[in-house]
Parts: structure tokens; C-alpha cells; sequence
């Protein structure tokens, strides 16, 4: 099992570890990691493990079961060895900025018009969203844009807490994401930013509101008769 430290410490830089499993030669398996494996729409985090002073890139990290496998750029890693992890910071910084942001609009929307999430994917320039809607206006869009700027200009705190399973599926408004409810976890985590949104969620998230910086809606486009595909850039 991989202790994934980003859940309860995203701003953790670098971390030492262990190697518990290698495949292939470049498929690394650690005890404990920084790194946010791609998943829930967030990108993978990149960076380097360093072992003997030699530096491994990280090209991709995925979880299965509940180990996270990390590919590295060329072999020499092998089961035991002590290494240091150390993030690609500004790139995982930017999806934490966009993350929180996300969940932000997505509270925004679901709170103007209903509209829950049908798919989503975040970027470190450019990020998207699809809800379940027929129809958006530009009105609409800019409403949208102005309370999601008022609510990150507050300076709300993101926390984090776990819930039971059983709790949480009974308070439907965890759940934003349309049809997905996470399986077989004991135990959820749910995201808090200040009192505007309560979310069960895997991603990382800034501690303030205020580091997200300034949302503006790029585009918007028609993704079926009854979905809206959101664009938005961060400044
Ligand atoms: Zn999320």
C-alpha cells in the first residue's frame, strides 16, 4: 500500500521513501509519495526521484489497487532502495489553483441553475467542465464568472475531513459529479471551502481562495442536446 501524503498535505515539495516494487524496470512502486496519481479529471504530477544522486524523471503516476506505480524515464531503481521524491511544484500548483477553482464554479452553477457535473477535465493553462444542461446564455456565463471572482476574493479556507461511507452517501450534496459515487472506500474525504461548497473528493486543493487568482470563462460549447461544455483560464 502507498501512503499518499498530497491527500492530507498538498503543499509537501519532497518527501523520502522506499522503494516496495519495480516492473519493467521502470514501473516504481513506493511505501509513501507525493505524487498525485492522474485520476478524477486532475493530471498526473511529474518530477524526479533521486537515489545515490541520481536523478530518475517521473513521467506519469497511476494508481492500482492501492499502490500508486510511478513511471520513470530509464531504468536502474530496484525494490529497497531509499530514494527522495521531489514535485514538479509550479506545474502541481497550477492544478491546485484549478482545482479548488472547479469546485468553485461548479458550486456557482449548481447553486444559479441546478446543473450537475457530466464530465471535466483540468489543465494547467486551460481547464473545462460539462454539465447536465440544455442551454446556456451569455448572461448567464458572466453571472457565472462575476459570484465565482466574488466567492475566491473572500479568502475562504479550504479544509479537509473523512466521513464514513455510509455517512456520506446519505448527503447527496457530497456528490456534485453526476452518476459517479466512489467505490468501495471505507472511509471518504470531503473537501470544505469555507461554507460555499462540501464536496467528496481525491484532488488537491490550495489552503485559501485568495491564491487562486482571477477565473474568467474562455468559451463555451454544445456537447449533446442536453450537455454544456465550460472552458476557464486562471490569471
Ligand atoms: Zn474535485
Amino acid at each position: 500500500m502507498t501512503q499518499k501524503i498530497c491527500l492530507d498535505d498538498s503543499y509537501a515539495k519532497e518527501c523520502s521513501a522506499k522503494i516496495t516494487k519495480v516492473s519493467e524496470g521502470k514501473f516504481v512502486v513506493l511505501g509513501k509519495t507525493i505524487f498525485y496519481a492522474h485520476g478524477g479529471g486532475q493530471p498526473s504530477d511529474t518530477g524526479k526521484i533521486i537515489c545515490n544522486n541520481k536523478e530518475y524523471k517521473v513521467v506519469f503516476a497511476k494508481q492500482f489497487g492501492d499502490e500508486i506505480s510511478h513511471e520513470v524515464s530509464e531504468h536502474g531503481l530496484k525494490e529497497g532502495d531509499k530514494v527522495k521524491c521531489v514535485l514538479d511544484w509550479e506545474k502541481r500548483y497550477k492544478h491546485m489553483r484549478m482545482h479548488t477553482s472547479a469546485h468553485i464554479l461548479a458550486a456557482v452553477i449548481n447553486m444559479e441553475i441546478g446543473a450537475l457535473i457530466t464530465g471535466n477535465q483540468l489543465g494547467e493553462e486551460e481547464s473545462r467542465m460539462d454539465f447536465n444542461v440544455p442551454e446556456f446564455d451569455r448572461e448567464l456565463l458572466k453571472t457565472f464568472e462575476h459570484k465565482a471572482n466574488e466567492a475566491i476574493q473572500k479568502g475562504l479556507e479550504i479544509t479537509i475531513a473523512y466521513e464514513e461511507r455510509e455517512k456520506a452517501l446519505q448527503r447527496s450534496e457530497l456528490f456534485r459529479l453526476k452518476d459517479v459515487l466512489p467505490k468501495n472506500i471505507p472511509v471518504l474525504r470531503i473537501v470544505s471551502i469555507g461554507a460555499l461548497d462540501v464536496q467528496a473528493d481525491g484532488g488537491t486543493h490550495v489552503h485559501n481562495t485568495k491564491e487562486i487568482g482571477k477565473l474568467k470563462i474562455t468559451d463555451f460549447k454544445n456537447k449533446g442536446a442536453e450537455n454544456r461544455r465550460i472552458y476557464w483560464k486562471l490569471d
